[in-house]
């Protein structure tokens, strides 16, 4: 089995539902309040492991309560967390989350330290990425330190993954080096600079990405499942039908099933179906890391 790295952010969100959103000078009681492990990177390389991946993760928490029980959260879902280092004098990476009665949410993000997940915090840890296969990235840590850990996992010959998420526009030299780009359609397009409101208009636009030299692009369409394009090729996948409940980590959970099967050696064609599967059971449970399925929860 191959191995997988993923370099990425890690924290802890605090959830609290109220009736309705405190406005400014106002204080409300919660109805009930959730902390839920999260961050884009922490919830990919759980679901990946979940899944059966060897799974090593590279990134920083804080010196503080979350960030221990963050990491040992990580270990005990078998990551391999000897790359992910408790930074002195920040905290840990934050959501601070409130949801009112009829779903709405405002957020509150606090970086912390993901934002020390630096170019030569990477370099320190290049071991790590010449002993992967696989390298998955987002782009919830500074995006020079993406650039450089795609430029240098590209040096070394690893297979490549970026999901560009949370949604912001990105430089031609970090394309050139993802062989697996994995947008939502806002994602794409942000990244093309072109509308991706339809199936046609997101061929287009994932199309001026490949002759960027991106090799190939799984668009998520939420319930309306994905496109599969590369250079001469585009084929459509149809989610699974189910009840959904909290889309949260829907496409981390899509991007784990992908990795894991190309991880195991599987065609892509198969890797898709399998991710599609996967992520049809996380939109029916809530929260982030607590949604992610194990590999015995998926029918296959
Ligand atoms: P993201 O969370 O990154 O925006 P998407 O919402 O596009 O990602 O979802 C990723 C994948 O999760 C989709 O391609 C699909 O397979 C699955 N999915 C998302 N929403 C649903 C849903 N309501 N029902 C079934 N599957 C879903």
């Amino acid at each position: 089995m191959s191995k997988i790295l993923v370099i990425g952010s890690i924290n802890m969100d605090l959830v609290s539902k109220v009736e309705s959103m405190p406005q400014v000078g106002e204080t409300v009681l919660g109805k009930g309040f959730a902390q839920i492990p999260g961050g884009k990177g922490a919830n990919q390389a759980v679901a990946m492991s979940r899944l059966g991946a060897d799974v090593t993760m590279i990134g920083k928490v804080g010196d503080d309560a979350f960030g221990r029980e963050l990491k040992k959260g990580l270990e005990n879902d078998n990551i391999d967390t000897t790359g992910i280092h408790i930074e002195n004098g920040i905290s840990t990476g934050i959501a601070i989350i409130t949801v009112d009665e009829s779903a709405n949410n405002s957020i509150i993000v606090n970086l912390g330290a993901n934002f020390s997940v630096t170019k030569e915090f990477i370099d320190e840890n290049i071991e790590k990425i010449e002993s992967a296969d696989i390298v998955v990235l987002q782009l919830e840590i500074p995006e020079e330190s993406v650039r450089h850990a795609l430029e240098i996992s590209k040096r070394l010959g690893k297979y490549t993954i970026l999901n560009p998420a949370p949604a912001r526009p990105l430089g031609d030299e970090i394309i050139k080096n993802v062989d697996l780009l994995v947008p939502n359609e806002t994602e794409l397009e942000l990244i093309s600079k072109m509308s991706a409101k339809d199936e046609s208009e997101v061929k287009l636009a994932a199309d001026s990405l490949i002759q960027k030299g991106i090799k190939e692009i799984i668009v998520t369409l939420g319930e309306n499942g994905c496109m599969h394009l590369g250079e001469g090729f585009c084929r459509k996948y149809d989610a699974i039908k189910v009840e959904a409940v909290d889309t949260t980590a829907a496409g981390d959970s899509f991007i784990a099933g992908v990795a894991s099967y190309i991880a195991n050696g599987k065609a892509m064609d198969e890797a898709i179906e399998f991710a599609t599967k996967v992520a049809s059971v996380t939109v029916t449970r809530e929260g982030a890391q607590s949604s992610l399925p194990h590999i015995n929860e998926i029918e296959l």
